[in-house]
């Protein structure tokens, strides 16, 4: 058994080459400052990858070592690749957590999960939103109280057009008068997947100290219980545990086999 939880944080990195103000708030990019608090925990290995890198740093080996991705992504959607889109699928059916951040929700690999659009409303006004923790014994809610604030932040609304949640942890509510779906948990295949909405990349969201905890719970959450590899295959168990008594009725076989979701 592994001592330590690998994490892999991933960001497309492109806003805080591209915008100053951005660079401000995050001088060595989010994934360097979400680094840099998860690393107070001797319990995780913490690795990042970005878009520009090869395969965006994503290679089947390095996702066969990782135990929780978390994915930050905003104007480059596009540019990742289907091929590793595929690849990270993968490995989530196979045990490994995802957590997608704020506007990765329409990462393709956060729609390629989800199988709907995963539109929202939003609106950049730099208003109130007051988190609301809405299942208070949830591990990713632990030391938080029955609430937190943001003082300003960019609005998300509903309808966040998703599958209903398996666990809704945080409601928010904004000044304005929206609400939003904003701490969601998922399970697909063997994997565990956590949607958290605060970070705008203009905002210093990264440095409140709940948000921090958020995550920090977020990636103990999605650690794989299991690492379950060929979850793609659908074997044929031509011989049984135990006997088959004679059947004596006579049904055709079409003798189709399938493989991988493909019939051949
Ligand atoms: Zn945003």
């Amino acid at each position: 058994m592994k001592d330590k939880i690998s994490v892999l944080i991933w960001n497309e990195f492109v806003h805080e080459r591209e915008h100053e103000a951005v660079r401000a708030v995050y001088p060595k990019g989010i994934h360097e400052a979400i680094a840099a608090f998860l690393g107070t925990d001797a319990q995780l290995h913490i690795e990042s990858a970005t878009l520009d890198q090869s395969e965006h740093g994503l290679t089947a080996e390095r996702l066969a070592h990782t135990d929780v991705l978390l994915w930050w992504g905003h104007m480059a959607h596009d540019k990742v690749a289907d091929s590793v889109v595929d690849r990270v699928q993968l490995r989530i059916l196979e045990g490994m957590g995802l957590i997608v951040l704020h506007s990765g929700h329409y990462s393709k690999i956060f729609r390629r999960m989800m199988g709907t659009t995963c539109s929202l409303k939003w609106r950049e006004a730099e208003e109130l939103e007051r988190i609301w923790v809405v299942e208070p014994s949830h591990p990713i809610a632990a030391g938080l109280g029955e609430h937190f604030e943001l003082p300003h932040e960019e609005m998300y609304g509903e309808r966040f057009d998703v599958p209903t949640p398996d666990e809704l942890v945080f409601l928010s509510w904004f000044e304005g008068g929206e609400v939003f779906r904003s701490g969601c948990c998922w399970t697909r295949g063997h994997g565990r997947i956590f949607y958290f909405r605060p970070g705008h990349e203009t905002y210093p969201t990264y440095h409140d100290k709940n948000v921090q905890k958020v995550i920090h719970n977020a990636v103990h959450w999605a650690a794989p219980r299991v690492t379950i590899t060929g979850v793609e295959n659908s074997p044929n168990i031509v011989v049984p545990l135990s006997p088959i008594a004679p059947k004596h009725a006579h049904i055709a076989k079409a003798g189709v086999v399938q493989h991988g979701g493909k019939n051949l």
